[in-house]
């Protein structure tokens, strides 16, 4: 027997496994998939980003050992970049917008990121987390990560996350559902996914008060109506991770319907997600229910809701938002139908 090979835990992110939602899938007459990123080192789809960035970064020269990365980040992200920094021999300081839920803060501390939380602002103001993030990295000399528009990012997707779902599905994908944060999942994977076979269908699925469904159904960059706490989505800008990609469809998916997602597949599948995942796993849902059945549909399962226990499963914060965790997946997209 030959000798076996061990990797230490950099080598670990994807390679996910590729879920049945069954009761959905009944429900819709479709294979309702999800890709288990929750399953990743540190936790998130964002791994397969991080790993891509920092590897890029050290191919290109401007990471050497005992660097420091900075990274403007909802939280996952950094996660990762510190997971897998920590495991190279960085060091990582996060700039989160303080309305990130207290547990990634928690989470970033307790992994031994230096974390700076500051006000939420807009792109359009220099002091939004991002532009924090740049100014930092110029002013010491760090290297910034820039997950939004450095495309080493959907690289990643393109080099791991499109093969993986083309092979677990032996090239049935029929459709491809996802939200866009930085746009790196929904566009690497998508890019694969249709240099594979273009007639798969690339969806966006997009909270409220974001501009992606804009974008795609009509080209413009409209978002003034409503808001979602979904975190790590939710765009307003075409980054650069999202220029020329090809998105077929896109549903706007309300934080209700998300939720009444993630209660029904934490009930009836054992699976405890974020709202993101909801937002994804919902737009599948409203494809397969507009184009189906017999269809083979694929989403992400971003993160766990371990992230969001002090608010998605937490009952008076429910209540002080208005969301009811009892209202059914059916009842809730019969609202929105
Ligand atoms: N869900 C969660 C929980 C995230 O943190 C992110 C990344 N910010 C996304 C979805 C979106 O991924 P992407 O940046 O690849 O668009």
């Amino acid at each position: 027997m030959s000798r076996p090979q061990y990797h230490a835990v950099d080598s670990h992110v994807g390679k996910t496994p590729l879920i049945r939602l069954n009761k959905l899938s009944e429900l819709t007459g479709c294979e309702i998939l999800g890709k288990a990123e929750f399953m990743n080192p540190g936790g998130s789809v964002k791994d397969r980003a991080a790993y891509g960035l920092i590897t890029d970064a050290e191919k290109r020269g401007v990471l050497k050992p005992g660097s420091t990365i900075i990274e403007g980040t909802a939280g996952n992200t950094g996660i990762g970049l510190t997971v897998i920094g920590h495991a190279r021999g960085y060091q990582t300081v996060i700039i989160i917008p303080e309305t990130q839920s207290p547990e990634k803060l928690q989470y970033l501390r307790t992994l031994g990121a230096e974390v700076i939380p500051v006000p939420a602002k807009p792109y359009s103001d220099p002091d939004n987390y991002n532009h924090i993030a740049r100014r930092m990295a110029e002013e010491r000399g760090w290297f910034w990560a820039n997950q939004f528009d450095n495309t080493a990012n959907r690289q990643a997707h393109y080099e791991t996350t499109g093969p993986e779902i083309w092979e677990q599905t032996a090239g049935t994908v029929d459709a491809f559902v996802a939200a866009v944060g930085t746009g790196g999942t929904l566009a690497g994977t998508s890019l694969f996914l249709k240099e594979k076979n273009p007639e798969v269908t690339v969806v966006c699925a997009d909270p409220y008060g974001a501009a992606m469904w804009s974008w795609f159904t009509h080209g413009n960059l409209d978002n003034d109506d409503g808001d979602s706490f979904a975190e790590g989505i939710g765009q307003g800008r075409v980054t650069r991770n999202l220029e020329d990609i090809t998105v077929d469809k896109a549903y706007r998916v309300d934080d209700q319907t998300a939720l009444s997602v993630v209660y029904q597949l934490l009930r009836e599948e054992g699976l405890f997600l974020g709202l993101s995942s909801g937002i994804n796993v919902a737009g599948a849902v409203k494809y397969a229910l507009d184009h189906g059945p017999g269809l083979t549909i694929a989403t992400i399962l971003c993160d766990s809701g371990a992230k969001y226990q002090s608010k998605l499963f937490n009952g008076e914060w429910l209540l002080e938002n208005g969301l009811d965790p009892g209202l059914s997946v059916e009842a809730a997209f019969e609202r929105n139908s």
